[in-house]
Parts: structure tokens; sequence; C-alpha cells
């Protein structure tokens, strides 16, 4: 007799369908599934080459006969296993780190494939915080965590909050949860990172619909955490935390909300921060803005029911946002003037625009485990990043830091050329700076902003911006342009980390005078000395190392495990010490000098004005993954 299924849609599936939709699975998530599930070593033989994919070059099955090898392997085992009844399949333990080497196809260090397991978003290999002894229920009912903010950060602490049964209040300044997602709302605002990357490990059940999820899926993603993992009941929504105040008598944060019902105060043992660092709109003072007669924002401002059509539009500003928000208004609106300072290099993507072909999501549910493998795939790009953005200091070359950054380079510029052809206008829209010395931009292989730029309905500006007036735009070179609409795709107070709240530790200081010599510094990321009980979830130096979903899981692991010690050992306080805090941020530093933002050319958020990067992660994401993994208690001061 067959066990339950639980997998009916491929009891009724036909040996057809089935052969179908493998030709749509990615081969090297098939390369290690297949292994786990069949434990066939000729999965395993299966040869790799070099391909770009993007932005990197990834090792990928090639080989006709290994790719038909891997396709017919996971019809055949769809076939068998739909005949069997399609059961629970339980994986084999033993085979699981050999598969995770085999997906990523590159040589995998023992604290690599830790990290990649983890990645899997297995029940088996769970990122979680587990309790070494069972917590006194009254000092646990005692314990409260306040967490500020319910985007992908918050929404991951309060389920790890609640999962360890955790006491915890949730704060969020918008109406709804998604934060970046929820306020990004511009034409043509998406991921610019696979989705798959871009879910949390316990996201793995949610099938996004593209390979890069536009706003309004990535929103549905985020009402389904909310929803999935009954957070909502949790959160204030429209409530913004102002001041948040250590009390060193009662050894709590004050903070204090101000929401619907006007002033709050929210009492505290800790607080962790999940405020985003590119949220608060960066808005030029550009002279005689408020002489303009249309409408002006910020891209994270779009207002709802905008009708682009018959508007004429001035878009200041030319990193992600303004190159993904410029050619969707070329399709729409009369004309398009766009004010470009400094030109972005693009990484053009097959098919970035695409939603995924039905055979994608039919995969997810009928073959196990092959999200969980598709997620791990989708985080191992932040591997090869190092190989960009080291400078060599024997490689000379006047534009790039070293030979795999020039080859990008190269191939940027290769495209920029096929794409625009006009000298001219390449030059235009090559940047001044390395590539990888500041973000690139994800782009649609097929239409990106080189399209917008050679309609007829746009302009390129390139001579920057004199002042605004009632009609529109004055340019330097004295040329007036009269627009409808002014666009600030001009970005975010990336170095302002916990703007605009004032928190104020334990002698009296606050974090913006403690930070004031030498910009936000954090050790790992999120703690401050004297700020006890404090941790910034995507705090200084974070961007880059870790996918944003993985950072958020391991040092919301890494602070509910310095609480669980509070909570245990019935103590107060947990701080970072002065000295570690000191010599991992001169490490970070020393480290950053070494990468390809650090070059004079380079003018963007990477660097900052303290003559070092605030934002900036210079470490592979598994040596970031040991300083995170778990807490080095020695390092820490608990009273
Ligand atoms: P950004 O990268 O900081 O770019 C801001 C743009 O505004 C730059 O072109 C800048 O020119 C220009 N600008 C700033 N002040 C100006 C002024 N006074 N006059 C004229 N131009 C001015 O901001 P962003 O494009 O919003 O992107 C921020 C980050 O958000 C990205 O790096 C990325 O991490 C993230 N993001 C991701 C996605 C995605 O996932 N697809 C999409 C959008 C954003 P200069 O370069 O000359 O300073």
């Amino acid at each position: 007799m067959h066990e339950t299924p639980v997998r009916p849609e491929l009891i009724e599936a036909t040996d057809a369908q089935i052969e179908d939709a493998v030709q749509y699975a990615e081969l090297m998530a098939l390369r290690g599934l297949l292994y786990l599930l069949t434990g066939d070593e000729a999965f395993a033989r299966t040869k790799l080459e070099q391909v770009r994919h993007g932005a990197f070059k990834m090792p990928t099955v090639v080989d006709e006969a290994d790719v038909a090898l891997l396709r017919n392997g996971a019809a055949e085992f769809l076939k068998s296993y739909r005949d069997s009844g399609a059961g629970e399949v339980i994986p084999v333990l033993d085979r699981l780190a050999d598969s995770v080497r085999l997906t990523a196809g590159l040589t995998l260090s023992d604290d690599d494939v830790e990290l990649y397991m983890e990645e899997l978003g297995l029940p088996e290999t769970e990122r979680r915080m587990e309790w070494q002894a069972p917590p006194p229920a009254d000092t646990l009912q005692g314990f409260k965590v306040l967490v500020i903010g319910a985007g992908m950060g918050g929404l991951t602490a309060a389920r790890e909050l609640k999962r360890a049964g955790i006491p915890y209040e949730m704060v969020e300044k918008n109406a709804g949860v998604g934060g970046t997602w929820h306020e990004n709302r511009y034409p043509g605002a998406r991921v610019d990172t696979p989705s798959r990357g871009y879910t949390n490990t316990f996201g793995v059940a949610f099938a996004p619909s593209y390979a890069f999820c536009p706003w309004p899926e990535n929103q549905r993603y985020f009402d389904w955490v909310a929803d999935s993992y009954d957070l909502r009941e949790n959160i204030q929504f429209n409530t913004e935390i102002r001041t948040l105040t250590w009390d060193q008598q009662s050894a709590r944060w004050i903070a204090i909300a101000h929401g619907p019902d006007g002033e709050k105060m929210i009492e505290a043992n800790a607080v962790i921060t999940a405020v985003g660092f590119l949220n608060r709109p960066n808005v030029p003072e550009i002279p005689g803005i408020e002489q303009f007669d249309g409408e002006c924002f910020h891209t994270a401002r779009w207002p709802d029911e905008l009708d682009l059509k018959g508007k004429r539009f001035a878009v200041v500003g030319t990193g992600c946002t303004g190159y993904q928000v410029i050619p969707e208004l070329a399709l729409e609106a009369e004309h398009v003037t766009v004010f470009q300072r400094t030109a972005q290099w693009l990484t053009p993507t097959k098919g970035y625009l695409e939603p995924s072909p039905p055979q994608v999501n039919w995969l997810d549910r009928n073959l196990p485990f092959y999200s969980n493998f598709l997620r791990c795939r989708s985080s191992l790009p932040a591997f090869s990043l190092g190989d960009l953005t080291e400078i060599d200091p024997d490689f000379d070359d006047p534009h790039a830091c070293n030979p795999k950054n020039k080859e990008m380079r190269d191939a940027c510029i290769d495209y920029l050329v096929q794409r625009l052809g006009d000298a001219d206008l390449v030059r235009k829209m090559t940047p001044p700076h390395p590539v990888r010395s500041a973000r690139p931009v994800t782009c649609d292989a097929d239409y990106n902003v080189l399209d917008a730029i050679l309609a007829d309905n746009t302009t390129l500006v390139d001579c920057g911006i004199r002042r605004i007036n009632k009609n529109g735009v004055e340019a330097n070179d004295g040329t007036q342009h009269d627009v409808d609409v002014i666009v600030f795709a001009t970005g975010f107070r990336a170095h302002d980390y916990l703007y605009p709240m004032t928190v104020t530790g334990r002698d009296g200081k606050t974090l913006d005078e403690v930070w004031a010599d030498k910009g936000p510094r954090a050790y790992c990321g999120s703690m401050v000395p004297d700020f006890p009980n404090l941790w910034m979830v995507y705090g200084p130096n974070t961007n880059g190392a870790l996918g944003p979903a993985t950072f958020h899981e391991l040092v919301t692991r890494y602070a509910l495990m310095c609480m669980q010690r509070l909570i245990l050992d019935e103590r107060q306080e947990v701080s970072v010490r002065e000295a570690p805090y000191i010599q991992y941020n001169e490490y970070v530093d020393s480290r950053n000098a070494t990468k390809v933002w650090s070059d004079p050319r380079a003018q963007n958020y990477y660097w900052s004005s303290h003559g070092r990067s605030v934002t900036q992660n210079p470490f592979s994401p598994t040596e970031m993954f040991r300083f995170v993994r778990s807490p080095r208690f020695e390092d820490l001061d608990i009273r």
C-alpha cells in the first residue's frame, strides 16, 4: 500500500509533464539535490565550466551529456517517486555536506559547508537559537525585547523571538510590514539579487513567481512571513520610536514612541533595531525648489495612482533606483529628462524582468528539497565577490583593481558599445570609477536604461543642475527643461545609522556623540560599548559579505544567544568591551582599505567623509559567518 501522498499534484502528473518540468530546473541545484536523493556518484562526476551569470562567473554544468544526465535523472526520480506514492522524503544527512559542495561547485571548507547547510533552510540544518537549559518561567516572562522596524530584519527577529518564547513588542512606522518594499513603490522597483536568496531560510516554502521579484511580489513575501508566523499581533503600526535611553538603575531601555494615540513610553530589557540603512530619503537642497509648480517627490515616496501618460518627468539621480525607474517612465511618459551626475555600471541579466515559467514553481512544489537547493545556490555568488573587489597592488591598470575586475569592466564596456553604438553616448554612460566601487545596477539584458536613453522621448543631461524654477530645471549649461514632475532618485542617508532616533547609552552619551569622530562603527556590525542589550540587525559595515536575509538571521541568533545568557544566568546587561570593539573596527578598516571602494574615484555611500567606509563589509561570507555564528563571550561584558 502507498503511504499518504504529500504531493498529490505529482500523483496526477503525466510522464510528459514531468519531462517538460525538469527542462526548467537549475542544473547546479539538481547536481547536489540528485546526489542527496539518490546517492548516485554519476551526478557528482558531472563536469563544470565557469559561466557568467549576471555580474558573476559561476561554475555550471555545460557539457550536453552531463546536462542530459541531470535532467533525465530528475525525471526518473520524479516518476519513480510518483509511482511509489509521493510520500514523505527524509534527507540522508550523511550526504548533505557533499550535496552542498556539489551545488556550490567550489572548494568549500568545513565552515563554508556549515554556513551553506544553514542556507538550505532544511529543518535538519535550521538556523536557530537553542536553549541550553529550560529558561526559568518567571525570568523569561519578566524579560521583554523591543524590536524596531517590521521589514525583513524586524520580521526575522520577531519570528525567532516568538519561537524562542521570549516576550517582545514590535513597532513599525509604516501602516504595514515590508520596510523598504512597503515604501519603494516606484515603477520598476525590484530586487537586484535573485529572489531565492532574498528570502529567509525559513521562507523556502514561499514560491516567488519571478527570479527577480518586483516590489508587489516582495511585499507579498513579507505579508506571507507576517501571516505564516502570526507576527502581526505584536506589531504596533504607524508608530515611530524617537528616543531610546538606557536607564542604568532598572537596566532597561526606555523608548518614547509616537503613534496614533500620541506619545507613549515602552520599557524593554533589550532592543533589536531593524530600521534599515537605505531607508531615510536623501533629498538634495537645490536652489529654487520651492518655486516649482509641479509635483516633486523622492522615489521612496512615489504617489499611488500617479498617471505617467502625457507627463514630462525630470529624474535627478542615476544610481540603482534612477536606472530602474527611467526605462519604465520612458515607456509611458511624454518626456523624460535624465539628470545624471555619475553614470553607473550595468550588469545585464537575461530574463531579469520576466515572470518565472509555471514549471519553476511546479518543481518547487513537487521535487523534494528543490527550493532548498535553489535557496542555497542563490546565496553562493557572494562567494565570488572578493575576487572582483580586492585591490591587487601589483596590477597596473588605470581603471581596474585586479584582472577579474578588469575582465568585468571590459564586459560592461562591450555591452555599452554594443547597445549604444555612438561613441559620445558610450563615453557619457561610462562611469569614472572602477567596477564594484559602487553598487552596480542589475538590469534586463534586452530592455533597460540604455534603451530609454536612446528613445526619442528622453534627454540625457550630464552637466549638472543650476537651479529649479517655476517650470522645471535649469541645467548648468543654461538650458531650461520644462517638466511636470521632478523625481528625486537621490538615494538615502546611508551613513546616518538609526537616524533620526536619539539613542543614549550608559554614560549619558548619545550614539551620535560616540560616532562623531570616526562615523558609525559597531562590533560585528551590531554592538557598541556602553549601549548594553542593544543589537543592530544590519548595523555599520554589514553591507556586502552576506545577503541581507542571512545577515539578519545570524545577528538575530547571535542576539538571542546573548539574551539566553542573561536569562539563564539571571544577569542584567551584556555589552561589548571597548578593546574588542576597537580591534574589530580597526580590522574592518584595514581590510576595507584594500577594497576597490577605497578608490578615490568612487564618490558614493560606500565611502564616507570620515575617510573610511561605514557601510561596507570587507570580509568573505565565511569570515563574517565566523564572527557572528555565535558570541565570543570573552569579548563581552556581562553584568
Ligand atoms: P544611490 O546609489 O545613492 O544614488 C543616488 C543618485 O543620486 C546618484 O546618481 C547621485 O549622484 C545622485 N545624487 C545625489 N545627490 C544629488 C544631487 N544633489 N544632485 C544630483 N544628483 C544627486 O541611491 P539609489 O539609486 O536609491 O540606490 C541606493 C541603494 O539602494 C543601492 O546602492 C542599492 O543597494 C539599493 N537599491 C537596490 C535596488 C534593487 O534591489 N534593485 C534598487 C534600488 C536601490 P552621484 O553618484 O554623482 O553622487
